[in-house]
């Protein structure tokens, strides 16, 4: 029996690395890889050795025979994989690239070389750590997160329920313990320090900030009270501090998503998930308060364009029919043919479901395009119209979240470009787009780089690539030495923000969240005040207990 992916891989591919049978695809190294969902195991191949299991961040590999959820169908999908995608007979013994920070040998008396990381998400920690792991060279990192918690999108993005995902934050716990890794919490460049200082202090940084705007519809009403991006309901729910105080008007029986991706999937499951599932996992406790009142019995999920584009992965869509006290349906006939997709099984199947009595609801409409927003002083009905068929409907609804992708927004000093929504570079080098020339020093990793869009793992290898631009920069002479070191650098961060946190501060809060947790039987419990953070921080330090 073959070990198989399932439902939370991240595509970090560390299980790539360590097969011994190159049994697992896509490969960063392969075309496929840019674009695909998951990666998988050949059964054909696979020797059941275990050792991907074993590095899987997220425990996403399980043997073939465990109990683990829908790990029938998930023993099909990795097989139909290798069916659509044949390949040449693997070595006896193969060996897979590797980020090169693990490749490289050691080298006497290394470079020494200096660089910010702005974000603490992902891609700044998956640079960190290329660049920290190497050991032809001699790396400092300085690592600046705005708030007084880490994590970017794995604590402010992922779903709670999906706890699997994030508990790659350990990785990136043992990249902060790293030699040469500095935190600074509560600080944003731009604001308590200019890029011009932090660049005069490194000899790179590395913008890896994300992507905290959203895409318009650009429709009439998308402004009403009761209109939300999704982007914000999902940093709601996730206890982002700058997003405690919203509101979200769940009196309603009917909301609407627009958008048919992993992030509507997610905020329609939210909606309606069991009270009880929620209160096992890290979300946020006053959205916990807010969803146990809820009256919203059917979430509308929407697609403009027909069921074969629901930009939704099929693991996340597999995983949303299995759920207890939910019904999902799909609006209208969906035919898959004998080629089809497992997405478009999947549509298939679900479109033959009757609905439960007493059971919630997500439904899946396709081919409704949003016309307007109808309503005066709040919103209370959307307008679509068939894509193909021009018929014109109108959904009522007390709550729209507009799941349609979210958005770079411009860095001071860097050029960006409107339309990607991206800081503009090559490679990861900024690069101006009148002269083709690169910003000295200045790099972008993740959202910010290459557009929101792929999975958490998929920032790993966009970060190997940055670090890659930025060493051969380093190597040719193209970084001049900085002016300042860490110890001036650290001076100024104190004067400018006296509140500013560390790392230890930072693995304080961690272990407050993970024991309190405990005690409720929850991975952990949020704080989502930095004023609360502050406070557990300062104890921590004042007790003495080490960081
Ligand atoms: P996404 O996958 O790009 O989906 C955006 C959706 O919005 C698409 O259905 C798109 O339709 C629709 N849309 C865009 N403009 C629209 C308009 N003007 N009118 C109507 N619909 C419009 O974006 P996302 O859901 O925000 O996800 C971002 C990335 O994060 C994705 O790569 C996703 O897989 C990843 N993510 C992964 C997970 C997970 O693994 N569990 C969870 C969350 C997010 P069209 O296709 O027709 O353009």
């Amino acid at each position: 029996m073959s070990y198989v992916v399932t439902q939370n891989c991240c595509n970090d591919a560390t299980c790539v690395a360590v097969c011994p049978v190159d049994c697992i695809h896509p490969t960063p190294a392969e075309r496929e890889y840019s674009r695909t969902e998951m990666l998988y195991i050949d059964p054909q191949t696979c020797i059941d050795c275990g050792a991907c299991a074993d590095v899987c961040p997220v425990d996403a590999i399980v043997p073939g025979d465990s109990t683990a959820p829908d790990v029938d169908r998930y023993l099909e999908l990795n097989a139909d994989f290798f069916r659509r995608n044949p390949r040449d007979a693997p070595a006896a013994a193969h060996v897979q690239p590797l980020p090169a920070s693990i490749a490289t040998a050691g080298v006497a008396d290394p470079p020494r070389l200096r660089v910010a990381i702005v974000g603490s998400g992902p891609s700044a920690f998956y640079a960190a750590e290329e660049l920290l792991a190497r050991r032809d060279i001699d790396a400092e990192i300085t690592m600046f997160e705005r708030l007084p918690v880490a994590g970017g999108l794995v604590r402010f993005g992922v779903a709670p329920d999906h706890w699997h995902t994030k508990s790659v934050d350990r990785v990136f716990g043992r990249t902060a313990r790293r030699a040469g890794f500095t935190f600074h919490l509560g600080v944003e460049v731009g604001r308590d320090v200019t890029l011009d200082e932090v660049s005069s202090h490194h000899h790179a940084v590395i913008h890896a900030s994300g992507a905290p705007g959203d895409r318009r519809l650009g429709i009439t009403g998308e402004d009403l009270p009761g209109s939300h991006s999704a982007r914000e309901f999902v940093a709601w729910y996730n206890g982002h501090p700058e997003h405690v105080g919203r509101k979200f008007d769940l009196s309603g029986k009917r909301a609407v998503v627009v958008g048919n991706g992993n992030v509507a999937l997610d905020v329609a499951r939210i909606l309606v998930s069991d009270i009880e599932t929620l209160r096992r996992t890290d979300i946020a406790d006053h959205a916990l308060t807010a969803l146990a009142d809820s009256e919203i019995e059917e979430v509308v999920v929407l697609g403009r364009r027909g069921p074969e584009h629901a930009a939704c992965t099929t693991p996340e869509l597999m995983a949303l029919g299995s759920l207890p006290g939910i019904d999902v349906i799909v609006d209208g006939a969906v035919t898959a043919g004998p080629e089809a997709s497992a997405k478009m099984l999947l549509l298939e199947e679900y479109s033959r479901r009757e609905p439960v009595p007493g059971h919630k609801r997500i439904v899946l409409r396709f081919d409704a395009t949003p016309q307007e927003m109808v309503g005066t002083d709040r919103v209370r009905a959307l307008v679509t119209t068939g894509t193909d068929s021009g018929r014109r409907t109108e959904i009522d609804c007390g709550l729209v979240l507009r799941a349609v992708g979210y958005r770079g927004l411009p860095i001071d000093g860097l050029p960006f470009d409107p339309v990607s929504a991206t800081v503009v570079n090559i490679e990861g080098r900024v690069v101006d787009p009148a002269t083709g020339s690169s910003s000295p020093g200045q790099y972008v990793a993740g959202w910010i780089k290459r557009g929101a869009t792929g999975v958490i793992g998929t920032n790993r290898w966009c970060a190997v690539e940055t670090v890659g631009s930025l060493l051969d920069d380093f190597r040719h002479g193209r970084l001049p030495d900085p002016a300042g070191d860490g110890t001036d650098l650290a001076a100024l961060v104190r004067e400018r923000c006296p509140e500013a946190m560390d790392g230890a501060d930072w693995r304080a809060i961690d272990r407050w969240e993970r024991t309190e947790g405990r005690t409720a039987g929850r991975p952990r419990v949020k704080v989502v005040d930095a004023a609360d953070a502050a406070r557990i921080a300062l104890s921590a330090r004042a007790s003495g207990v080490p960081g």
